[in-house]
């Protein structure tokens, strides 16, 4: 597998005797630093110009990569350029722009039925509250974070496959806890972090590094501390 070239160059110079046996505050304050170096600068993986263009691509994200879904949202935001072209009338176009990113049919209803709720009942403005998002069709605990998280800051580490696979490989949480336990205990571990950035970092390893089928411990900067590793070295 081709190592990206700002992992390799990170890997090469790597030298911080890390030990298996590191206090946990010290292995925290460590992948915080080593994932900044590693990633100093990210940027939200979806492309939107207005907040419910966030929300709508955050739906149309889930079983589906970034990239169908900014391919599908390209065209989307294009046809349907307001809420108001968020309608049954409009579906079979909706439907010909997502198609391609799987469950088409149920996400173009979520599209709809959101959009109508949006205009009828918050006239026109995303809530902020997480728990009303989530009462919005096809949005919930992870989407939710993702858009309050990267529209306004709030200091939220959503967990998707990426994160929740690479936080407890590296034994940072506890192996039996949910995708919602993980993003609590995340969150107090992390507490005064740029979280969105830190949710950004974990996902960025966990497709260059820690793979899910193929992780490139050998090259991994964390492997010192990491528990999996450990394991597998066993
Ligand atoms: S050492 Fe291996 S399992 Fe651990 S974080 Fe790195 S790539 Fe993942």
């Amino acid at each position: 597998m081709k190592i990206p070239s700002r992992e390799k160059n990170f890997v090469n110079s790597f030298s911080i005797l890390t030990g298996p046996i590191m206090e946990r505050s010290k292995k925290i304050s460590f992948i915080a630093t080593t994932l900044q170096e590693l990633y100093p600068d990210t940027h939200t993986f979806l492309e939107y110009q207005k907040d419910y263009e966030l929300l709508f691509a955050t739906i149309l994200s889930a079983q589906a990569t970034d990239t169908s879904v900014n391919e599908a949202t390209s065209r989307l935001f294009k046809e349907c350029p307001t809420l108001d072209d968020y309608t049954i009338d409009n579906q079979d176009l909706i439907l010909s722009c997502i198609k391609k990113v799987g469950l088409g049919k149920v996400k173009c209803q979520y599209l709809i039925k959101t959009a109508k709720i949006l205009k009828e009942k918050y006239h026109y403005v995303l809530p902020k509250d997480r728990k009303t998002l989530m009462s919005l069709p096809g949005v919930g605990f992870k989407t939710s974070g993702v858009v309050l998280a990267e529209l306004y800051d709030e200091p939220y580490i959503p967990v998707d496959t990426h994160v929740y696979r690479v936080s407890h490989r590296l034994g940072i949480v506890n192996d039996k806890l949910s995708p919602e336990e993980t993003e609590g205990a995340l969150e107090r571990l992390f507490k005064g972090h740029h979280m969105i950035h830190l949710h950004r970092q974990f996902i960025l390893l966990g497709r260059n590094i820690c793979l899910a089928k193929k992780e490139q411990c050998e090259i991994c900067p964390f492997k010192d501390i990491c528990k999996y590793y450990a394991k597998k070295k066993r």
